[in-house]
């Protein structure tokens, strides 16, 4: 039996999360074309066979900017840290990748063994595709979207996990709530429907979860920072705040498998996203004193 924890690690917006989902062969990590859509660390569980994988998403590995930027990147600097093997994507539209350490701004190398995955083969000419394979040999070729090259790569991830029982069950496909998922899909709904500027001022948080209840009642806020995003994200008459209000519950409906009743409100933190108080009630993990 091998088990491990296999944290998958890169630039934003090169398709981590795209990936992770595909993994596990659900939709748990929000995907958006938006870059940092991925704030906490998401836990995906694949078990096949006599093999676990316990999967780390990260968020971002920017260089800090403010509060939020800094709890993002300390969580992908733990999952590095916890990590049996890392994924590194690099997105092959970008060229020739930087190391890992260079993408993630690492003073140190990594302990963990490293499979490295050219990501988003699909949009590459056949000879661009044969150049980047020669120049980065032990590099897999994958796309997250079309499962091209996927086999390839949990193989060669396989590989390197160590010999070890199972960390959870069988049949779990994730140590995250439906809570935790529910307001990460609202936000994700939020995200796609809204223009630049407000997406990444937005927080969602689930205040309650009566599965006891049918259909499903769930009551959850949208917080933003300034009255001027309320206004955009609430729009004409609540037209804006409605329509999200709905994909969202469509999507969350496919998560509970079953009928939901989606009572959202839209709410202003002040500057939240530089508050340490208010990202630990949205649940991140604020950084530890590191030597990194
Ligand atoms: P993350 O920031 O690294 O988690 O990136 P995401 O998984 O959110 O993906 C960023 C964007 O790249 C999204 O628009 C994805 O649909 C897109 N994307 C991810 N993987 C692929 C791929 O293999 N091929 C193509 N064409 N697009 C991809
Ligand atoms: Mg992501």
């Amino acid at each position: 039996m091998r088990a491990g924890i296999v944290t998958v690690v890169g630039k934003p917006n090169a398709g981590k999360s795209t990936l992770l989902n595909r993994i596990v062969g659900e939709k748990l990590s929000i995907t958006s074309p938006k870059p940092q859509s991925t704030r906490d660390r998401i836990v995906g569980i694949r078990t096949t066979g006599d093999t676990q994988m316990v999967l780390l998403d990260t968020p971002g590995l920017l260089e800090p900017k403010y509060a939020l930027q800094q709890a993002m990147r300390s969580t992908a600097l733990k999952a590095l840290d916890d990590a049996d093997v890392i994924i590194y994507v690099a997105d092959a539209t970008l060229g020739a990748p930087p190391t890992l350490e260079e993408a993630a701004l690492l003073a140190a190398v990594v302990r963990a063994p490293v499979v490295m995955a050219l990501n988003k083969t699909d949009q590459l000419t056949t000879a661009e595709r044969e150049s980047l394979t020669s120049a980065n040999p032990e590099a897999v070729p994958i796309s997250a979207t079309t499962g091209e090259g996927i086999d390839v790569l949990l193989d060669s991830v396989t590989r390197h996990l160590p010999e070890s029982p199972f960390l959870y069950p069988e049949d779990d496909i994730s140590t995250q709530s439906l809570r935790f998922f529910t307001a990460e899909l609202i936000r994700e709904t939020a995200l796609e429907q809204l223009e630049e500027e407000v997406p990444y001022s937005i927080a969602c948080e689930v205040e309650e979860f009566r599965e006891d209840r049918s259909p499903v009642y769930i009551r959850a806020t949208i917080y933003v920072e300034r009255d001027s995003q309320k206004r955009i994200l609430i729009g004409e008459r609540g037209s804006r705040i409605r329509e999200i209000g709905r994909a969202a519950r469509v999507k969350i409906e496919r998560l509970v498998g079953g009928a939901v009743y989606l009572d959202l409100w839209v709410k202003v933190l002040a500057n939240w996203r530089r508050d340490a108080r208010a990202l630990e009630r949205f649940g991140y993990r604020m950084p530890e004193e590191r030597a990194r």
